[in-house]
């Protein structure tokens, strides 16, 4: 049979980029809408440096999440990923809260949807198992409300220490912070199988190989990374104990940071006295670093986008029926 290969209809033909507007320019005019808006801008330490330089608030997730409360502003701009919108909303209902990309999502929050949960803790419940579900804050708000508490990477020691002791554990979504939370508190848990598309690359052959060109290096890593990473770190914590950590030391040392490359840009602002390395993902035959520890869902936050979104005041977060129950449990977990 002679296929015949038609050239693509006008509408599926992909648009050229627009064209690239002076990020002075970009970074005025925000600052202008912003006013006029009487807008918030909170950005993840995993955006790009020049969104967290112009934001109001930077951080990690517990430290925004707690920053969304003290917002007085009627509309929020969340420079991050989709779930940190929803959480942005659910804490603020009566705010606007504006997101960049409605398609900033999360690999981790997409490895475990509601439905497959609700049917596992069925399961569990019908085995006549006693357990409490503690999710990580990057999940969707709709597992958000089928859960009993939300930890992040900052507070997770803490929160499970409020467990019962004798409940168990069903920990979701991510495996490696899981394990590394049994490893540190010593309670056995049930691990959901998810895990972060970024984090998970890490190579150890890479970072051993990297650790031995910069004798006198301090490796950090975040507690989504797999185990064996883990256990050749020198300092295991959330981007805001890596900033903390910092800003403390005096002594210049180099540190090679396994977490989203972006991080690179709040550490050397924090502690310039230091060198941060970028510890690569996997790496190309040639020796040269891959991007694959840049998440592209944070990289979807751009300038314009912001500029944008505050223009038109879309894409917006709005308000579910399951996010009253969500609240419950980031109300517990994150403010109490
Ligand atoms: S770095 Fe990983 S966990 Fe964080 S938003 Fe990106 S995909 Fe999700």
């Amino acid at each position: 049979m002679n296929l015949q290969i038609l050239p693509p209809a006008a509408s599926q033909i992909p648009t050229q980029d627009p064209p690239a507007e002076d990020p002075l320019d970009l970074m005025e005019e925000i600052d202008a809408l912003k006013k006029e808006k009487d807008a918030t801008i909170l950005a993840h330490f995993y955006v790009d440096g020049d969104i967290q330089d112009i934001a109001d608030f930077t951080g990690d997730s517990l430290k925004l999440a707690r920053d969304a409360t003290r917002v007085s502003t009627s509309t929020i701009v969340f420079a991050g990923v989709h779930f940190m919108g929803e959480s942005a909303k659910i804490m603020n209902p009566q705010k606007k809260v504006l997101i960049p990309d409605l398609h900033a999502g999360c690999s981790l929050a997409d490895s475990c949807p509601p439905d497959q949960l609700a049917a596992f803790q069925q399961q569990l419940r019908e085995n006549g198992r006693n357990f409490h579900t503690v999710a990580y804050i990057n999940t969707s708000a709709a597992v958000k409300s089928l859960v009993d508490w939300i930890v992040t990477s900052g507070n997770a020691r803490e929160i499970i220490d409020r467990v019962p002791a004798d409940k168990e554990i069903l920990f979701v979504p991510d495996q490696h912070l899981g394990r590394y939370l049994m490893e540190v508190t010593g309670r056995r848990m049930i691990l959901w199988p998810g895990a972060c598309m970024v984090h998970e690359v890490f190579s150890i052959q890479d970072l051993i190989r990297i650790r031995r060109q910069n004798p006198g290096c301090l490796v950090m890593a975040h507690p989504e990374c797999p185990q064996n990473i883990l256990e050749i770190s020198d300092v295991v914590g959330g981007t805001e104990k890596m900033r903390q950590f910092v800003i403390q030391r005096q002594q210049p040392t180099t540190f090679l940071v396994a977490t989203e490359a972006t991080m690179i840009h709040p550490l050397q602002k924090a502690a310039p006295q230091h060198t941060f390395i970028p510890v690569p993902g996997i790496l190309a035959s040639s020796g040269e670093t891959c991007a694959c520890n840049r998440c592209p869902h944070m990289a979807r936050n751009t300038l314009q986008k912001i500029r944008d979104c505050l223009k038109t005041g879309g894409p917006e977060i709005l308000w579910q029926d399951y996010f009253s129950k969500a609240r419950e449990v980031l109300d517990r977990s994150l403010l109490q």
